[in-house]
Protein backbone atom coordinates (compact mmCIF):
# COMPACT_ATOMS: atom_id res chain seq x y z
CA UNK A 1 0.00 0.00 0.00
CA UNK A 2 1.48 3.41 -1.05
CA UNK A 3 1.13 6.23 1.42
CA UNK A 4 1.47 8.73 -2.08
CA UNK A 5 -0.74 11.52 -1.59
CA UNK A 6 -2.03 12.95 -4.84
CA UNK A 7 -3.00 16.89 -5.57
CA UNK A 8 -5.04 17.33 -8.70
CA UNK A 9 -4.01 21.07 -10.05
CA UNK A 10 -5.32 23.26 -12.71
CA UNK A 11 -2.21 24.41 -14.25
CA UNK A 12 -3.87 26.38 -17.01
CA UNK A 13 -7.22 27.14 -17.92
CA UNK A 14 -7.81 27.19 -22.00
CA UNK A 15 -11.11 28.60 -23.15
CA UNK A 16 -10.89 28.19 -27.52
CA UNK A 17 -12.31 30.87 -29.41
CA UNK A 18 -15.68 29.86 -30.66
CA UNK A 19 -15.58 26.32 -29.60
CA UNK A 20 -18.23 26.22 -26.91
CA UNK A 21 -20.74 26.91 -29.74
CA UNK A 22 -19.90 23.46 -31.22
CA UNK A 23 -19.33 21.78 -28.38
CA UNK A 24 -19.66 22.20 -24.31
CA UNK A 25 -16.66 19.67 -24.02
CA UNK A 26 -14.60 22.16 -25.63
CA UNK A 27 -15.59 25.58 -24.28
CA UNK A 28 -13.17 25.83 -21.56
CA UNK A 29 -10.20 22.74 -20.74
CA UNK A 30 -7.99 22.71 -17.84
CA UNK A 31 -4.31 21.43 -18.12
CA UNK A 32 -4.59 18.85 -15.33
CA UNK A 33 -1.56 18.17 -13.65
CA UNK A 34 -1.03 15.68 -10.60
CA UNK A 35 1.90 16.84 -7.80
CA UNK A 36 2.33 13.53 -5.92
CA UNK A 37 3.51 13.67 -2.23
CA UNK A 38 5.82 10.60 -1.57
CA UNK A 39 7.73 9.36 1.06
CA UNK A 40 11.07 11.40 0.07
CA UNK A 41 10.32 14.22 -2.57
CA UNK A 42 7.89 15.88 -4.84
CA UNK A 43 6.66 14.51 -8.02
CA UNK A 44 4.82 16.63 -10.96
CA UNK A 45 2.94 14.66 -13.35
CA UNK A 46 3.16 17.55 -16.35
CA UNK A 47 4.45 20.62 -15.93
CA UNK A 48 1.60 22.90 -17.23
CA UNK A 49 1.76 26.10 -18.51
CA UNK A 50 4.75 28.19 -16.80
CA UNK A 51 5.15 31.65 -15.02
CA UNK A 52 7.23 32.94 -18.24
CA UNK A 53 4.37 32.07 -20.80
CA UNK A 54 1.45 33.43 -18.22
CA UNK A 55 3.57 37.18 -18.09
CA UNK A 56 3.81 36.74 -22.14
CA UNK A 57 1.67 34.42 -23.90
CA UNK A 58 3.45 35.61 -27.23
CA UNK A 59 5.62 32.45 -26.17
CA UNK A 60 3.69 29.70 -27.02
CA UNK A 61 3.73 31.15 -30.71
CA UNK A 62 0.39 30.65 -32.96
CA UNK A 63 -1.54 27.96 -31.10
CA UNK A 64 -1.86 30.92 -28.41
CA UNK A 65 -4.59 32.31 -30.72
CA UNK A 66 -6.61 29.30 -30.80
CA UNK A 67 -6.24 28.17 -27.13
CA UNK A 68 -7.06 31.47 -25.65
CA UNK A 69 -5.19 30.68 -22.32
CA UNK A 70 -6.33 32.68 -19.43
CA UNK A 71 -3.43 34.69 -18.33
CA UNK A 72 -2.97 33.95 -14.37
CA UNK A 73 0.03 33.48 -12.80
CA UNK A 74 -1.62 31.41 -9.34
CA UNK A 75 -2.82 28.66 -12.02
CA UNK A 76 1.01 27.82 -12.76
CA UNK A 77 2.57 24.44 -10.88
CA UNK A 78 5.25 26.49 -9.30
CA UNK A 79 3.01 28.97 -7.14
CA UNK A 80 0.43 26.35 -6.34
CA UNK A 81 3.45 24.12 -4.99
CA UNK A 82 3.74 26.80 -2.37
CA UNK A 83 0.36 27.42 -1.81
CA UNK A 84 -0.27 23.95 -0.64
CA UNK A 85 2.75 24.55 1.65
CA UNK A 86 5.93 22.86 0.03
CA UNK A 87 9.06 24.38 -1.27
CA UNK A 88 9.18 23.78 -5.41
CA UNK A 89 13.01 22.88 -4.53
CA UNK A 90 11.59 19.54 -3.33
CA UNK A 91 10.26 19.00 -6.47
CA UNK A 92 12.93 16.08 -7.63
CA UNK A 93 11.16 14.93 -10.50
CA UNK A 94 8.82 15.86 -13.43
CA UNK A 95 7.39 13.23 -15.39
CA UNK A 96 5.70 14.29 -18.67
CA UNK A 97 3.20 12.61 -20.74
CA UNK A 98 4.29 14.65 -23.87
CA UNK A 99 5.93 18.16 -24.07
CA UNK A 100 3.54 20.11 -26.07
CA UNK A 101 3.40 23.68 -25.44
CA UNK A 102 0.70 22.81 -22.55
CA UNK A 103 2.26 20.79 -20.68
CA UNK A 104 5.92 21.51 -20.83
CA UNK A 105 5.79 25.41 -20.02
CA UNK A 106 6.31 24.84 -16.44
CA UNK A 107 9.65 23.09 -16.76
CA UNK A 108 11.56 26.55 -16.96
CA UNK A 109 10.19 26.87 -13.59
CA UNK A 110 11.31 23.71 -11.67
CA UNK A 111 14.94 23.75 -13.50
CA UNK A 112 16.72 21.76 -10.74
CA UNK A 113 14.16 18.43 -11.50
CA UNK A 114 14.52 15.23 -13.28
CA UNK A 115 12.83 15.44 -16.79
CA UNK A 116 11.45 11.99 -16.94
CA UNK A 117 10.40 11.34 -20.96
CA UNK A 118 11.08 8.65 -23.45
CA UNK A 119 14.06 8.42 -26.08
CA UNK A 120 10.96 9.25 -29.11
CA UNK A 121 9.26 12.10 -27.46
CA UNK A 122 12.72 14.01 -26.22
CA UNK A 123 14.01 12.94 -30.17
CA UNK A 124 10.29 14.62 -31.57
CA UNK A 125 10.38 17.65 -29.06
CA UNK A 126 13.89 18.74 -29.41
CA UNK A 127 14.48 17.98 -33.19
CA UNK A 128 11.27 19.03 -34.35
CA UNK A 129 11.16 18.52 -38.43
CA UNK A 130 7.95 19.94 -39.70
CA UNK A 131 6.35 23.35 -39.14
CA UNK A 132 3.74 22.43 -37.40
CA UNK A 133 5.97 20.16 -34.80
CA UNK A 134 7.60 23.50 -34.52
CA UNK A 135 4.23 25.14 -33.25
CA UNK A 136 3.56 22.59 -30.66
CA UNK A 137 6.97 21.90 -29.05
CA UNK A 138 8.39 25.53 -28.29
CA UNK A 139 12.39 25.59 -27.90
CA UNK A 140 12.60 28.11 -25.73
CA UNK A 141 10.86 25.11 -23.10
CA UNK A 142 13.96 23.98 -23.29
CA UNK A 143 16.53 26.61 -23.73
CA UNK A 144 17.26 26.48 -20.09
CA UNK A 145 18.89 22.45 -20.33
CA UNK A 146 16.17 20.51 -18.88
CA UNK A 147 17.95 17.34 -16.83
CA UNK A 148 17.14 14.90 -18.91
CA UNK A 149 16.24 11.12 -17.83
CA UNK A 150 15.73 9.70 -20.98
CA UNK A 151 13.78 5.88 -21.54
CA UNK A 152 13.78 3.61 -23.37
CA UNK A 153 14.23 0.41 -21.62
CA UNK A 154 10.61 -1.25 -22.04
CA UNK A 155 9.71 -3.64 -19.31
CA UNK A 156 7.49 -6.16 -21.50
CA UNK A 157 3.68 -6.98 -20.22
CA UNK A 158 4.69 -4.88 -16.80
CA UNK A 159 1.59 -2.73 -16.23
CA UNK A 160 -2.12 -4.86 -16.57
CA UNK A 161 -1.00 -6.64 -19.11
CA UNK A 162 1.11 -3.79 -20.85
CA UNK A 163 4.41 -2.74 -21.83
CA UNK A 164 6.04 -0.13 -19.70
CA UNK A 165 8.99 2.32 -19.00
CA UNK A 166 10.24 1.94 -15.60
CA UNK A 167 12.16 4.72 -13.87
CA UNK A 168 14.45 4.07 -11.53
CA UNK A 169 15.06 3.59 -8.18
CA UNK A 170 13.56 6.73 -6.57
CA UNK A 171 10.77 6.03 -8.48
CA UNK A 172 9.31 2.61 -8.04
CA UNK A 173 5.58 3.65 -7.34
CA UNK A 174 5.27 5.57 -11.46
CA UNK A 175 5.34 3.85 -14.82
CA UNK A 176 5.36 5.27 -18.20
CA UNK A 177 2.79 3.53 -20.14
CA UNK A 178 3.14 4.22 -24.05
CA UNK A 179 0.49 5.43 -25.69
CA UNK A 180 1.59 7.23 -29.16
CA UNK A 181 -0.26 9.02 -31.33
CA UNK A 182 -0.80 12.23 -29.92
CA UNK A 183 2.31 12.74 -30.06
CA UNK A 184 5.21 10.22 -31.30
CA UNK A 185 6.47 9.55 -27.72
CA UNK A 186 2.83 10.00 -25.88
CA UNK A 187 2.71 8.31 -22.68
CA UNK A 188 0.04 7.56 -19.95
CA UNK A 189 1.67 8.27 -16.21
CA UNK A 190 1.02 5.29 -13.72
CA UNK A 191 0.58 6.15 -10.12
CA UNK A 192 0.47 4.24 -7.20
CA UNK A 193 -2.32 5.32 -5.35
CA UNK A 194 -3.61 3.62 -1.65
CA UNK A 195 -3.44 0.11 -3.09
CA UNK A 196 -4.58 0.99 -6.34
CA UNK A 197 -3.35 3.61 -9.55
CA UNK A 198 -4.13 6.69 -10.67
CA UNK A 199 -3.54 6.44 -14.84
CA UNK A 200 -2.95 9.85 -16.15
CA UNK A 201 -3.37 9.61 -19.42
CA UNK A 202 -1.91 12.98 -20.98
CA UNK A 203 -3.88 14.03 -24.26
CA UNK A 204 -4.69 10.49 -25.53
CA UNK A 205 -8.86 11.50 -24.85
CA UNK A 206 -10.43 14.80 -24.62
CA UNK A 207 -13.79 13.51 -23.30
CA UNK A 208 -15.31 10.49 -21.37
CA UNK A 209 -17.73 10.19 -24.34
CA UNK A 210 -15.09 9.45 -26.53
CA UNK A 211 -14.27 6.33 -24.38
CA UNK A 212 -17.68 4.82 -25.15
CA UNK A 213 -18.92 2.35 -27.10
CA UNK A 214 -20.33 4.66 -30.14
CA UNK A 215 -17.69 7.62 -29.95
CA UNK A 216 -18.83 8.55 -33.48
CA UNK A 217 -21.45 10.63 -32.36
CA UNK A 218 -19.69 14.01 -32.05
CA UNK A 219 -18.19 15.22 -35.54
CA UNK A 220 -17.30 18.37 -33.78
CA UNK A 221 -14.81 15.84 -31.33
CA UNK A 222 -13.60 14.01 -34.07
CA UNK A 223 -12.47 17.00 -36.10
CA UNK A 224 -10.74 18.33 -33.30
CA UNK A 225 -8.73 15.23 -32.27
CA UNK A 226 -7.90 15.20 -36.31
CA UNK A 227 -6.10 18.67 -35.55
CA UNK A 228 -4.88 17.78 -32.01
CA UNK A 229 -2.81 13.72 -32.54
CA UNK A 230 -0.08 13.96 -34.94
CA UNK A 231 -1.07 10.35 -35.72
CA UNK A 232 -4.73 10.08 -36.02
CA UNK A 233 -5.20 6.01 -36.03
CA UNK A 234 -2.58 5.38 -33.91
CA UNK A 235 -4.23 7.75 -30.98
CA UNK A 236 -7.34 6.70 -31.61
CA UNK A 237 -5.83 2.43 -31.18
CA UNK A 238 -4.70 4.06 -27.49
CA UNK A 239 -7.84 4.36 -26.63
CA UNK A 240 -8.69 0.99 -26.92
CA UNK A 241 -6.31 0.38 -24.39
CA UNK A 242 -7.47 2.71 -22.18
CA UNK A 243 -11.04 1.13 -22.67
CA UNK A 244 -9.81 -1.75 -21.21
CA UNK A 245 -8.50 -0.49 -18.33
CA UNK A 246 -11.85 0.97 -17.47
CA UNK A 247 -13.12 -2.34 -15.99
CA UNK A 248 -10.62 -2.29 -13.39
CA UNK A 249 -11.66 -1.86 -10.08
CA UNK A 250 -7.95 -0.65 -9.19
CA UNK A 251 -7.69 1.93 -11.46
CA UNK A 252 -8.88 5.64 -11.47
CA UNK A 253 -8.26 7.46 -14.95
CA UNK A 254 -7.72 11.20 -15.60
CA UNK A 255 -6.31 13.04 -18.77
CA UNK A 256 -5.62 16.60 -19.25
CA UNK A 257 -7.83 18.33 -20.38
CA UNK A 258 -11.39 17.03 -19.08
CA UNK A 259 -13.53 19.12 -17.04
CA UNK A 260 -15.48 16.87 -15.66
CA UNK A 261 -12.80 14.96 -14.27
CA UNK A 262 -10.40 17.43 -12.87
CA UNK A 263 -13.97 19.01 -10.66
CA UNK A 264 -14.17 15.37 -9.72
CA UNK A 265 -10.99 14.42 -8.73
CA UNK A 266 -10.00 18.07 -7.16
CA UNK A 267 -13.12 18.43 -5.59
CA UNK A 268 -12.98 21.95 -6.66
CA UNK A 269 -14.98 23.81 -9.77
CA UNK A 270 -13.31 24.70 -13.10
CA UNK A 271 -12.35 28.62 -12.06
CA UNK A 272 -13.28 30.36 -15.90
ZN1 LIG B 1 -2.62 19.03 -24.10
Amino acid sequence: MSTNKIHHLNCGTMRPRGAGRFDKDLAVFPCHCLLVETNNCLVLVDAGVGVEDMDDPRRLGPMRFALNLKRDRSETALMQTRVLGYDPRDVRHIICTHLDLDHAGGLPDFPWAFVHIPEAEYKAATRPETYRAKERYRGMHFAHGPIWARHEQYAPDKWFGMDALPLGKDLEDFLLVPMPGHTPGHCAVAVKNGSGWMLHCGDAYYSSEELGADSSKNPMMKAFTHIAHMDFPLAAAQKGKIRQLMGQKDITLCSSHVPQEFERLSGRPLKV
